[in-house]
């Protein structure tokens, strides 16, 4: 496979390689070793890449994630330490603005949400909770509200279909196939209020 490499890049490794190699020749044995020594190692190596979507605004930005520690079998997450524009994501073609060359702070931050959480009436506290228990409260709060506050005619006995007393906010960080089904199954319920991350 063919590589390509800058001229500035050629030049600079050749000219090391070059010293290297005269250096030795006046008889100053283990430079050339000393010299390999002091290149770092490619920072990547033995990494594992997992592509994602920027989280950030509605372009959609392809991302690399880079990371090590990672053990499927024993469900242990790895550590990521690098995150990258992906070169073959058709939107940035491995570009990335700065919030997106963020991103890395951005997972590793200390007040990022990483499960459901609660703050129960009367409380100030937020507890952690399962993703079961946040979806069931989540569906019987919704299935109330709507139950008590439909509205299935307007003043005139024209059939509206509305519910307008809870509101949706969807991810623009997603597929088209998911952004669809999520509008569907809204719209389906009748509820008006739906936004979408994009236009914050
Ligand atoms: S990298 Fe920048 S432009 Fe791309 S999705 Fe993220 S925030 Fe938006």
């Amino acid at each position: 496979m063919l590589k390509e490499i800058s001229r500035r890049r050629f030049l600079g490794t050749g000219s090391a390689a070059l010293a290297g190699t005269a250096i030795g020749a006046f008889g100053f044995d283990g430079v050339e070793d000393a010299l390999a020594a002091s290149i770092r190692p490619f920072k990547l190596a033995q990494t594992s890449e997992t592509r994602n979507t920027c989280p950030y605004c509605s372009v959609g930005c392809g991302i690399i994630m880079y990371s090590k520690g990672a053990d499927k079998a024993a469900g242990k997450l790895g550590t990521i330490s690098f995150i990258d524009g992906d070169p073959d994501h058709p939107t940035n073609k491995g570009t990335l603005c700065p919030k997106g060359s963020g991103l890395l702070d951005f997972v590793n931050a200390e007040t990022r949400t990483k499960y459901p959480m609660v703050r129960k009436p009367g409380s100030d506290k937020w507890e952690r909770v399962t993703w079961d228990y946040a979806l069931d409260r989540i569906a019987r709060l919704m299935k109330d509200d709507r139950d008590a506050n439909f509205i299935a005619k307007n003043q005139d006995g024209t059939t509206v279909n509305r519910w307008l007393s809870t509101g949706f906010l969807a991810a623009s960080a997603t597929t088209n196939e998911t952004a669809w089904m999520t509008y569907k199954v809204v719209r389906s319920t009748g509820m008006l209020v739906f936004d979408n991350q994009a236009r914050v």
